[in-house]
């Protein structure tokens, strides 16, 4: 929570602990409203998120008048409540492999948000909560996704599959990761896989041949699809990410950065614009520095 909280150092002290000061003053006003409004928007929080909150902060207000304590804690529930029900909808907040299946979570995400970097800190998430794990390099138009994911691999003492041939199907790397992931009853295969967004249509057929080959092969196990997402790109990083849940069947994000220049509130515009759940957060480069998301702690780093 501490290398959280000072990872939102900037949105903390530049944006929302104003906010917090607005929030704070007294009974909340009109013009302190304006105020949160315009700091939220600032935090990357977005349009969607910021009137919703707002709308809900002045039916509130209308009630009853707040004291400081009160408006801060309402204002944390109302952000909790947007990352607690992405797109209005309740998830399972336990993300974790399901146990006595196959679990494959794929990955995708554009060059440079930190795709690898979050497969090799899975991997070493998994050995140690003790699962098996296996990595497919399904990433096969750069060699050097490949060389990079291995090296993961040797750091995180995790098998990778790869075809050595130069620009393999990324589908044949996925079956014989299947493969081998069910000869050795491992409990999660990762698959690394593309994020060309240049072309949208040859990444939408090549997530979705992916997909085909998952199903056919391993129609029992459990899927999940992750897009990796850049938290310092704000707004721009939602649009790539609106994109990708076009062509790809998305179930949640992996926000990653959140300890550089990161204005934390992307998260709430993740989940209520993309109707997805963050999974896990990245703060670091680091092997450690992944963590599963929790509303609660993002919401308290945020704002304390
Ligand atoms: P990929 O191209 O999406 O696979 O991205 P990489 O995993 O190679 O990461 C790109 C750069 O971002 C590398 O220098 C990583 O060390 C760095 N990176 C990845 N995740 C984080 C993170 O959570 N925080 C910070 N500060 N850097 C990260």
């Amino acid at each position: 929570l501490q290398q959280l909280r000072q990872g939102l150092g900037k949105t903390r002290r530049g944006l929302i602990n104003q906010l917090k000061a607005v929030v704070g003053q007294g009974p909340l006003n009109e013009e302190a409203i304006l105020e949160v409004e315009s700091l939220l928007l600032q935090a990357d929080v977005g349009v969607e998120a910021t009137d919703r909150i707002i709308e809900q902060l002045q039916s509130k207000l209308r009630q009853e008048s707040l004291p400081p304590e009160q408006a801060i804690a309402y204002l944390k529930q109302l952000l909790r409540d947007i990352l607690d029900y992405p797109g209005g909808k309740a998830y399972d907040t336990t993300f974790a492999p399901q146990p006595d299946v196959l679990n494959i979570w794929m990955l995708t995400g554009v060059n440079g948000v930190g795709k690898t970097t979050t497969i090799g800190k899975l991997a070493h998430l998994a050995k140690t909560s003790d699962y098996q794990c296996l990595i497919g390099a399904a990433d096969t138009f750069r060699a050097a996704a490949v060389e990079q994911v291995k090296v993961w691999g040797e750091r995180t003492g995790t098998e990778v599959i790869a075809n050595p041939s130069k620009n393999t199907d990324p589908a044949a790397v996925v079956y014989d990761a299947i493969t081998a992931a069910q000869s050795r009853k491992v409990d999660l295969l990762l698959v690394d896989t593309a994020g060309r967004l240049q072309n949208k249509k040859n990444l939408m057929e090549e997530l979705s041949k992916i997909r085909r080959i998952i199903d056919k092969k391993a129609p029992d196990a459990k899927v999940e699809s992750l897009l990796v997402l850049d938290a310092t790109l704000g707004q721009n990083g939602l649009r790539q990410a609106q994109v990708f849940a076009e062509v790809a069947q998305l179930s949640g994000v992996v926000l990653t950065k959140l300890d550089g220049t990161a204005k934390g509130g992307v998260a709430l515009a993740v989940s209520q614009q993309l109707g997805l759940p963050i999974r896990f957060i990245g703060a670091g480069e680091g092997i450690e520095d992944l963590r599963p998301f929790s509303s609660y702690e993002f919401v308290e780093a945020l704002i304390s």
